[in-house]
């Protein structure tokens, strides 16, 4: 990492669609930490670009403002992408999780570091930090920025620790999965000494609805969630109309998938969301989220029928068609990948 950024001059940042916390807390905690190293040369540039829009549920986040978003301003990202020197590829594996910037990154053969804790990374980057075991790319960035320090100035501002809480929180569901390890408490206690305030994080990404977002969360469970009490799965769908109803904010959706899996016999559990088609694309996309409980995995089922992947117990895919479609195609897979019990 530091013989790469040394070199650097103009270093663009890139997460993954759709951003998350840990998509935004290991992007910002990188973006603070670069622009500390060298803080009064004007030799180096630091911007980080995401695919689409993130959760205004994220605005707080210090630096937030200074994101790029693809979709909104293609034109000054790609001129960015273009006379970049440096890439820093966080909380994703694959190039084509980033969308149409996959390929104007790839078409760039400046040094590429990857920041990421899915697991098989597709092979482009030329420094790999992969650790499939970490509980969110935030832990990696953490780690990274304790070893390795730069120029010797102090590592752990108190942008760069809510960034990187921001992360740990959100990747474990508020440390309720994934967060059995004791080291994780170490950072935390090290993050708290930075001085986060840690219940105020909590508050900022997590009591932030609007009244529109709880009555579209009581719509979704009382309405539109089914369940297949054999296979212990539960699902949920909400059509385009339904989330307009809604006045469906990026975000609103955010956690409902876990949410079944609050009922006792429920460990598997699956949404789906449709999007209207965009422009040249003749039909809706069906995005698809997948959660499940314990020894259970879930990610080979998005993988080999929806197209997408991800951990055991948290995955994506995508289906282009309608609703009805997927639903279809959802019955009839899932007996072949959840045992009936
Ligand atoms: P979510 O349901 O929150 O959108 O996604 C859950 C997890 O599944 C993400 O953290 C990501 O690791 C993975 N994931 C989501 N969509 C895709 C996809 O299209 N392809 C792959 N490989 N992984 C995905
Ligand atoms: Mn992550």
């Amino acid at each position: 990492m530091k013989s790469l950024v040394d070199k650097a001059h103009h270093i663009v940042i890139f997460t993954h669609m759709a951003p998350d916390g840990d998509a935004m807390g290991s992007s910002l905690a990188l973006y603070h930490w670069l622009n500390n190293q060298r803080p009064k040369a004007n030799d180096l540039s630091v911007h980080i670009v995401v695919p689409n829009a993130f959760p205004a549920f994220f605005n707080w986040m210090p630096g937030a403002a200074d994101i790029l978003i693809y979709e909104k301003c293609a034109e000054r990202s790609n001129a960015l992408i273009a006379e970049a020197d440096l890439f820093i590829c966080t909380d994703f594996n694959d190039p084509k999780r980033i969308g149409p910037m996959g390929d104007k990154m790839m078409a760039n053969p400046c040094p590429k570091i990857l920041i990421d804790h899915h697991l098989n990374p597709v092979d482009f980057a030329d420094e790999v930090h992969s650790h499939p075991e970490a509980c969110s790319s935030c832990e990696i960035v953490y780690k990274l920025i304790k070893s390795e320090s730069l120029s010797g100035i102090a590592n752990l501002t108190v942008e760069i620790a809510t960034a990187i809480y921001t992360g740990l929180m959100t990747d474990t569901g508020n440390f309720s999965f994934n967060s059995t390890n004791c080291e994780l408490y170490e950072i935390i206690a090290d993050l708290v000494r930075a001085g986060i305030r840690k219940d105020d994080i909590y508050n900022a990404v997590f009591n932030q609805y609007s009244a529109d977002r709880m009555r579209l969360t009581g719509y979704a469970l009382y309405r539109k969630m089914r369940i297949y009490p054999e296979y212990h799965l539960a699902l949920i769908t909400l059509s385009a109309d339904e989330l307009e109803r809604y006045h469906y904010q990026v975000g609103d959706t955010e956690g409902l998938v876990n949410m079944p899996l609050q009922i006792s016999d429920v460990w598997y559990s699956v949404f789906m969301r449709e999007e209207r088609p965009k422009p040249g694309t003749p039909k809706p996309r069906i995005r698809i989220s997948f959660r499940s409980q314990g020894d259970r995995p879930v990610n080979i089922w998005a993988n080999e029928v929806f197209h997408g992947g991800g951990h055991a117990n948290a995955s994506g895919g995508e289906l282009f068609g309608s609703i009805d479609q997927a639903v279809r195609i959802f019955e009839q897979s899932f007996p072949k990948y959840i045992p009936r019990s």
